[in-house]
Parts: C-alpha cells; sequence; structure tokens
C-alpha cells in the first residue's frame, strides 16, 4: 500500500527492524529513572539539536502528542490571555482549547491564499503568547520563514510559540526566530504516532520559571526540572523515542532533507496543477505548504479518485474540516520515496488527464 495520507503517515520502512532492535536490546522494559533510558533520553535531545538544527540553548521537552502542547502552553505560559492568528482547522482548536482555559485568549483569522498579516496584527501589551500554525495541514498553505522573521521583528518582547506539527523534521526550520516550536511524530518523523517534541528557548523557560505554574502533571516546570536528568513525568513512550533516535541517526541532515522536499513540492505543484478535473486549494504560490498538498473537486469526483486510488493501493489523505468533502490531501514527506510519487503520477495521468 502506498500512503500518502498526511498523518498518520508512512513509517520509515527501516523502522521494522528499529523495532526488532528495541527489543532486543531489552530497552522497553528498562525503568524511566534508570541509567539505560536516561542515556537514551540524553543521546536523542543531542541528535535532535543536531539534526534538525535547534539552539543549543533551547530545552527539548517529551509530550504524547501537538495537542497536548497546545494544552501545556496555554496552562504554564499566560495567566490572561495568548492570541491566536489562524486560516484553518488545527490553528482554529488551538484557539479554541485556549479560550477553554484562559476565556480572554484573542484570535485573528485570515484567508488561505494571503500571507499571515503581520503588519495589520494589532495585539495588546498584555498578551503573553502568540500562537501560529507553521504549517496547517488542514488546508496546505505555509507561513513563510520571513513572515516568521517580520512577526519575530514586530513583537520583540512577547512569547511566540509555533505549531510546526506537520513540518519539523521535514523542514529547515528557523528556531531561534521563535521561542516555542512543537509537533508530533506520525508526520514528518515518519515514526508511529504516540509521542510529541516541545522545543522551548531559554526566554520560554525563564517565564516558565515566573509563573512557576504547578497544577498539572504535565505543567512546563515540572517538564523542566526533571528533564534537567533527562527524565520525564510520566512513564514515556520509550519505544517511540528509541525509534525517533535510531531514525534520526540514519536520515540525512535537516539541510538536505528541506532542500529535497522542496525540490520535490515544487514537481508536485507543477504535475497537480495540469489537470482540469481538479485545481489546488491554493493559488497563491507563495503560501502554499512544501509538505501538504490540498487538490479541490467536486464531492463526487473527490470520492471517485479516493476509491479508486485505493482500489490500487494508493491511500490518499482525506480533505480536513471544512474542506471535508471538496478536497483531497498528499503528503510530502520525507519517509515517501520518489518512485512511490512517479506511480501516484502515472495513476492520476491514467484516469484522469
Ligand atoms: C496533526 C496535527 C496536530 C495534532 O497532532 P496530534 O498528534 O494528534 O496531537 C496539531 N497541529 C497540526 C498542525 C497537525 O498537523
Amino acid at each position: 500500500m502506498l500512503n500518502f495520507y498526511p498523518g498518520p503517515s508512512k513509517i520509515y520502512p527501516e523502522v521494522r527492524n528499529y523495532l526488532m532492535d528495541a527489543y532486543d536490546e531489552g530497552i522497553l522494559g528498562a525503568p524511566h529513572r534508570g541509567e539505560q533510558f536516561v542515556q537514551l533520553s540524553r543521546t536523542v535531545v543531542g541528535s535532535l539539536k543536531r539534526r534538525l538544527n535547534i539552539p543549543q540553548d533551547y530545552s527539548i521537552f517529551f509530550t504524547s502528542s501537538a495537542t497536548e502542547c497546545w494544552e501545556i502552553l496555554t496552562q504554564s505560559l499566560t495567566k490572561k490571555k495568548s492570541f491566536h492568528i489562524y486560516n484553518g482547522s488545527f490553528g482554529e482548536k488551538w484557539y479554541e482549547y485556549a479560550k477553554k482555559l484562559r476565556p480572554n485568549a484573542e484570535g485573528i483569522r485570515f484567508d488561505i491564499n494571503e500571507a499571515m498579516p503581520v503588519e495589520e496584527l494589532d495585539i495588546s501589551v498584555d498578551t503573553e503568547l502568540i500562537c501560529f500554525t507553521q504549517n496547517e495541514t488542514s488546508n496546505g498553505t505555509q507561513v513563510t520563514a520571513s513572515t516568521i522573521l517580520n512577526l519575530h521583528n514586530r513583537f520583540r518582547d512577547t512569547l511566540t510559540a509555533v505549531d510546526a506539527t506537520s513540518s519539523m523534521a521535514g523542514l529547515n526550520l528557523k528556531h531561534i526566530k521563535a521561542d516555542i516550536w512543537f509537533a508530533s511524530v506520525q508526520k514528518c518523523f515518519g515514526l508511529p504516532p504516540g509521542l510529541g517534541i516541545l522545543v522551548c528557548s531559554p526566554r520560554a523557560i525563564f517565564r516558565a520559571k515566573q509563573m512557576n505554574e504547578r497544577s498539572h502533571y504535565n505543567s512546563l516546570v515540572s517538564l523542566y526540572e526533571k528533564m534537567l536528568n533527562y527524565q520525564t513525568v510520566h512513564t514515556p513512550n520509550t519505544l517511540n523515542i528509541y525509534l525517533l533516535k535510531r531514525m534520526l541517526e540514519d536520515r540525512p541532515f535537516i539541510k538536505q532533507l528541506d532542500i529535497d522536499l522542496t525540490d520535490r513540492a515544487n514537481e508536485l505543484y507543477e504535475f497537480f496543477g495540469q489537470f482540469t478535473d481538479f485545481k489546488l486549494l491554493i493559488e497563491n504560490e507563495e503560501v502554499r505548504s512544501k509538505t501538504v498538498l490540498v487538490l479541490e473537486a467536486n464531492e463526487r469526483l473527490v470520492e471517485d479518485i479516493k476509491k479508486r486510488a485505493l482500489h490500487h493501493n494508493i491511500r490518499l489523505g482525506n480533505g480536513y474540516g471544512p474542506w471535508q468533502r471538496n478536497t483531497f490531501r498528499v503528503a510530502n514527506f520525507p519517509a515517501i520515496a520518489n518512485e512511490e510519487y512517479e506511480e501516484l503520477k502515472r495513476f492520476f495521468l491514467h484516469y484522469y488527464a
């Protein structure tokens, strides 16, 4: 089965062997306060920093998901309110969760064909956290590095948090330009679900210590204190942390992955741009996601394409949120091989050209 679903997505084939190694190495039943786990955790944190270009002085935490990260950030870094800039379902969900905990949270929606409107933002001085989604998996848009830089320059004194769930480990993100980044491993990491990665700047940690919010098992200060010894608050997903270690060791550095993914994204956009029965949802090339492509057609055709593809052992992504029925999605993730896209192209040329 070829799997182009944007999460859970195709797992690296090497994972099969890593799983057996994990069993054989005896890490899976090892206590999470013991030397073997601490050693693994320390190695993974080092590899993440090296392989994904995360600054040395940033902290890394293991959580269970990106959704959990939304909650941790609201709990532990806002007393009053965050400000959310979004154009799709994931950014909006984050905002909705924040509002449940902090009813004063504010948000602004922008158009899917426009860049995040940094110049027009009206963010009050008592805002504690600015939140946005770098790669909106629901509609296939991205916030570019230059837009993130503009935001950083305009709101230097406010912490910024970036949901990079479907781009971290695929794109060479400029982590230095924001305080908090997070992702789950079932997207660009090419691993099974059940592990989140939360990355925090020294400034974010400083603020967490200042707030000293300790009402939750996953309060950020608690995560921080345990991570000083490369440990977690709760019993962690040791298997996935092990898989992450092996995967990072075997993969190219992020700079190369970014170049390859960008080239492939350009080819795929050119390819999918040539059809008449369906079209790219996002018209503005500047804001098109490099890792998730979204194609729009009438509902019947979308159904037909997905069914026929499945019949040929090709899994396409369903549409998401408001775009659920009139779009389908194609992941451009590192674990998917070039030959698999060639097969996908042959399928579309055969039936829809
Ligand atoms: C998939 C996704 C999430 C949710 O990830 P979970 O691991 O299910 O919590 C959040 N944000 C974005 C942008 C995503 O793509």
